[in-house]
């Protein structure tokens, strides 16, 4: 079966990775660009969150590209993200694509349409074939997102703009043609050494350290933050995540399995600001901005789509965080129409506030 998949970030080397290792043929979408944007928008309802619209455009190009069927994940409310499938199912059939529709649903929820999914996936593979695929994506993952960090740690101390990207792109490739756990073992040896080799270039600086939470999609899809960490990079900030797909797989799918619960932790850290879950990452960005306060970041980005129900709710609250903890936080929403150059002026205008304010206090 040919399969194309939405992009988030570099989540389509290792979801090309499971996907061939079980035997099917991914198909991977050309990465997300204007054109991804038009073609998904025109499809898409005026007023739906931007994540849809790019996520359409890349089921549009996967298909252009000969892809059969569609991997989406599935859900349920509160926000949007649990009828995404199903609506762009729709919209595709609408415009007379009759595509196979392969919707991950959560596991809590194992009937009908999973089992389903399951079967058609994964039901032809043979069992020690399916652990390897999964062994070895998951690794490509971890890798993928150690490599990512590293470059957030090396580009504000680079003397050469544009050498921690250079080298990231060089080893995710290398990620994405390792075939076994050994080259991998052996890219990140090569990688951590060619990193080290860069920071050394402007060794012993201090930088600013600015958090970004937010809705993952926002956060993790350079072009719908239009580039956010390298921009910041630029500016000699130490960008730190506090959201990846690895880390949304280990609370979303393997604490859930083992009965455990993420959304204790983030309760008590939000205390006196939200009490619950609303949807999405809501809770996330408001528990997670006090804790990079409270471990003294200089700063955080809370990054939304236009109309995101559950981040609308956390802006609410965090300029609260923000005078209580002393801790500049900036809301920043996206949508179609942000330009590269107006983010860029306004994180420009951030970082200045932020290192004034950390010269003004050491
Ligand atoms: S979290 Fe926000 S952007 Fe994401 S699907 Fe829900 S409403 Fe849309």
């Amino acid at each position: 079966m040919r399969i194309t998949f939405p992009h988030l970030g570099s989540a389509y080397i290792p979801l090309e990775e499971m996907i061939n290792g079980v035997g099917h043929d991914p198909v991977v979408p050309p990465p997300n660009n204007k054109s991804t944007l038009e073609l998904g928008s025109r499809l898409s309802p005026e007023d739906v969150c931007l994540p849809f619209k790019i996520i359409l455009g890349n089921m549009l190009q996967g298909i252009e590209a000969g892809a059969e069927s569609v991997l989406m994940i599935g859900g349920c409310g509160p926000c949007r993200l649990g009828y995404y499938g199903e609506a762009q199912k729709v919209l595709l059939r609408k415009a007379g694509l009759d595509v196979g529709f392969l919707s991950l649903e959560p596991l809590g929820k194992l009937e009908g349409g999973t089992i389903s999914f399951l079967r058609r996936v994964f039901g032809p593979t043979n069992p020690a074939r399916l652990v390897n695929a999964a062994r070895l994506a998951w690794a490509k993952l971890a890798v993928v997102e150690w490599l990512e960090v590293l470059a957030l740690s090396t580009r504000p101390m680079e003397a050469t703009k544009g050498t921690s990207t250079q080298v990231l792109n060089q080893w995710l490739n290398a990620v994405r043609a390792a075939q076994t756990m050994g080259r991998l073992r052996e890219v990140c040896r090569l990688a951590a050494d060619q990193f080290e080799a860069i920071s050394k270039e402007k060794d012993g600086e201090t930088h600013l350290r600015i958090g970004l939470v937010g809705e993952i999609y926002t956060v993790v899809e350079p072009f719908a933050n239009r580039n956010i960490e390298e921009h910041l990079g630029n500016l000699g900030v130490e960008v730190v995540r506090t959201i990846s797909l690895k880390r949304w797989m280990e609370d979303h799918v393997f604490k859930r399995l083992l009965g455990l619960s993420y959304v204790k932790e983030l309760q008590k850290w939000a205390e006196g600001y939200l009490s619950g879950s609303v949807g999405g990452h809501g809770l996330e960005s408001v528990a997670r901005s006090i804790r990079l306060a409270r471990f003294g970041l200089d700063g955080v980005i809370h990054i939304l789509p236009l109309a995101c129900m559950p981040e609308v709710i956390a802006q609410g609250i965090l300029p609260k965080v923000s005078v209580d903890t002393g801790t500049p936080i900036m809301s920043l929403v996206v949508d179609e129409h942000s330009s590269e150059v107006g983010i860029a002026t306004r994180l420009e205008a951030f970082v200045d506030l932020v290192e004034r304010r950390h010269y003004a206090s050491v």
